[in-house]
């Protein structure tokens, strides 16, 4: 059972702080590290292993320093890491991610199953799982939390759905996007020693080896551009409403009713509960 895992380097905040001049992102003094969903990929592909033999390779799209959440996953049990690292890949939006995610995938060849995180939490789009299944044209399962059976050339796995969850087979290759359900496991102190050493199983690849031209990928070859980013300014002061909840609440309702947001009413003691 070969297995891919995708695996993203993000800041290590929700906290995204923008530089008021140029709405660029400020990555100074903020620690980046692996995408929360992406380590409950790796413990679902590595869980996979153990039980049905073959090989994890870690696969990600970064700058050079991206390279520690390759060595990170090799420390969790992956069997081989592929960086894909080139200035051309810079600025790239979710379309161009996906299609350089998906030549890469291309090169590599025989593979059973995709494993990614649902989404990333700077980027947050949670496109890039489904675009790559669309790029290869392999059947997608997404939000899934259990993977319960690979046999006879399918997947059966367990996805969340609004009101419950789902049991859905997919015909293997496939790609499933994984929930932050997984319990990931720790990294072993060797494994990390000697992912990072020079005989770690780590390769570098650029736009040429994987048979990229610079206009198809990074800033020119995105679909989208961003024209403006900014952090949202309070419009309003709200106000808090002070007193006990069966106050608080009178109040509230007085200041709906005052807005014509709801009909004027008398409220009962019983109403409120
Ligand atoms: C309109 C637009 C413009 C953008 N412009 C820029 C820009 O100019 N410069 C810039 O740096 N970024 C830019 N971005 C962000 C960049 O496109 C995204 O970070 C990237 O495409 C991944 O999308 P995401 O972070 O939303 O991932 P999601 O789709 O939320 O991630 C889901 C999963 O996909 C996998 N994954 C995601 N990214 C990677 C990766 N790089 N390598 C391996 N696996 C991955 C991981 O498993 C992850 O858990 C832009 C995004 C948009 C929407």
């Amino acid at each position: 059972m070969n297995i891919i895992v995708l695996v993203k380097q993000v800041p290590d905040t929700t906290e995204v702080k923008l530089d008021p001049k140029t709405g660029s992102l400020l990555r100074e003094g903020v620690k980046s590290v692996m995408n929360p969903d992406d380590r409950h990929a790796f413990e679902a592909a590595i869980r996979l292993k153990e039980s049905h033999g073959g090989k994890v390779i870690a696969l990600s799209m970064g700058p050079t320093q991206a390279v520690d959440v390759i060595s990170e996953a090799l420390g969790m049990g992956a069997d081989q890491g592929i960086l894909l690292s080139d200035r051309a890949f810079a600025g790239a939006d979710s379309y161009a991610t996906s299609y350089t995610l998906g030549k890469a995938i291309a090169k590599i060849g025989e593979f059973d199953l995709i494993i990614c995180g649902r989404q990333a939490i700077d980027g947050d789009t949670a496109q890039i799982g489904p675009q790559v299944a669309e790029y290869l044209k392999i059947p997608q399962v997404t939000c899934v939390f259990a993977i319960d059976e690979v046999e006879a050339g399918a997947v059966v796995v367990r996805k969340r759905v609004e009101d419950g969850f789902e049991r859905v087979q997919a015909s293997l290759p496939a790609l499933v996007t994984v929930l932050g359900e997984m319990s990931p496991r720790y990294p072993r102190v060797s494994g990390l020693i000697e992912a990072c050493s020079e005989r770690a199983p780590i390769e570098v690849w650029n736009g040429a080896d994987i048979g990229i031209k610079t206009r198809e990928v990074g800033w020119e070859g995105s679909l989208t551009h961003v024209m403006k980013t900014f952090a949202p300014k309070a419009k309003r002061q709200g106000e808090m409403l002070e007193g006990d909840t069966r106050t608080a609440a009178r109040a509230l309702i007085g200041k709906l009713a005052e807005n014509l947001l709801i009909p004027h009413k008398e409220v009962s003691d019983e109403c409120l509960g």
